[in-house]
């Protein structure tokens, strides 16, 4: 097919976006390269450096879209509320109409457990409540509701895939933000000397060790569910699944997993919470392997880090 993969001078937008060229797809990567970076951009997708307000320019010909450029930091969402609307909502929207003028009709779109905000029984399922505690989740959510009444007006043909923590690396491809927010690569930049310590973010959860247990996923199984996803959309609907491995790591089991991965002592530094962690986050993807056979083939969190590790100290 021929598609549109936006955000995918990114972390996952780029895996996915090499997964498709493997699997013999024509595609177009989107970015504005403003948390993006251009040699993540796999070798045979062509590359339009623009904001997704102008994705016009990218879709002639375009028979599916897949959507990952999004600002996506939490902290920084409740500080800048604003750029987190206009953006991920605003700029969405934006797409959308461009889709419908270019009568592109199929979109797969990158959605977030933090759709779900604190969850009221774990693992979390789609029907769950969604009532997000900050603005990221809150406009991804704003999203997931236009998709749904797009569908219904437009005939649109929409799947949201509802993301818990992606980690880990596919080949070259891995995670690099300017601003570092997520354990698994914190915890490493420590390994590779980039940092003295990592610290944990409270230690007094009710959970077994004290601290937050959250829902890894590789980011090659990740990939791989939007190839599912894209040949499963159907013109009127939108369907929500949830993408997770189904298991829960507290931050204390995290960091002993990556210090038998580096053979790094990583030392450790108890700090306070983080406003807006939720205790625990654990997904039941029970309903994506059901309906499309999506399953997880790298799932242990040993996988996880290794590859992680391996991209980011060329081991
Ligand atoms: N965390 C931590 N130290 C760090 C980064 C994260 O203790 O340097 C904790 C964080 O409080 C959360 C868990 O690790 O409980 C996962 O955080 P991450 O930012 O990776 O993903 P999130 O679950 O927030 O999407």
């Amino acid at each position: 097919m021929r598609l549109l993969v936006t955000g995918g001078a990114g972390y996952v937008g780029s895996v996915v976006a090499a997964q498709l060229i493997e699997a013999g797809h024509e595609v177009t990567v989107l970015d504005d390269l403003s948390t993006g970076h251009e040699d993540a951009v796999p070798e045979g997708a062509r590359f339009v450096r623009a904001d997704i307000r102008e994705a016009d320019q990218a879709l002639d010909g375009v028979e599916a879209v897949l959507h990952f450029a999004a600002k996506s930091l939490v902290g920084e969402s409740v500080r800048e509320p604003g750029r987190y609307w206009a953006g991920n909502l605003g700029g969405t929207l934006a797409l959308l109409d461009a889709m419908r003028d270019k009568g592109v009709g199929r979109i797969v779109f990158s959605s977030t457990a933090a759709t779900y905000g604190e969850p009221e029984r774990s693992p979390i399922e789609e029907s769950d409540p969604t009532r997000p505690t900050n603005p990221y989740g809150a406009s991804k959510l704003a999203v997931d509701t236009a998709l749904s009444a797009y569908a219904g007006l437009r005939g649109l043909g929409a799947v949201s895939l509802r993301y818990f923590n992606v980690a880990g690396a596919y080949g070259r491809y891995r995670e690099r933000h300017a601003v570092e927010t997520h354990l698994i690569p914190n915890v490493l930049k420590v390994a590779t000397g980039e940092r003295e310590s990592v610290s944990v973010f409270g230690t007094d959860y009710p959970t077994a060790d004290g601290t937050c247990v959250r829902d890894y996923i590789h980011v090659s199984d990740l990939a791989k569910a939007h190839l599912l996803a894209l040949g499963a959309i159907t013109p009127g609907e939108h369907e929500i699944y949830n993408l997770g491995s189904g298991t829960g790591f507290s931050v204390q089991e995290v960091i002993s997993v990556c210090r038998e991965v580096t053979g790094h002592e990583i030392p450790a530094v108890v700090g306070e919470r983080r406003p807006g962690d939720p205790a625990v986050l654990v997904a039941s993807s029970a309903r994506i392997q059901r309906e499309l056979g999506w399953k997880a083939e790298r799932a242990s969190l040993r996988d996880i880090v290794s590859d992680a590790w391996g991209a980011l100290s060329g081991k």
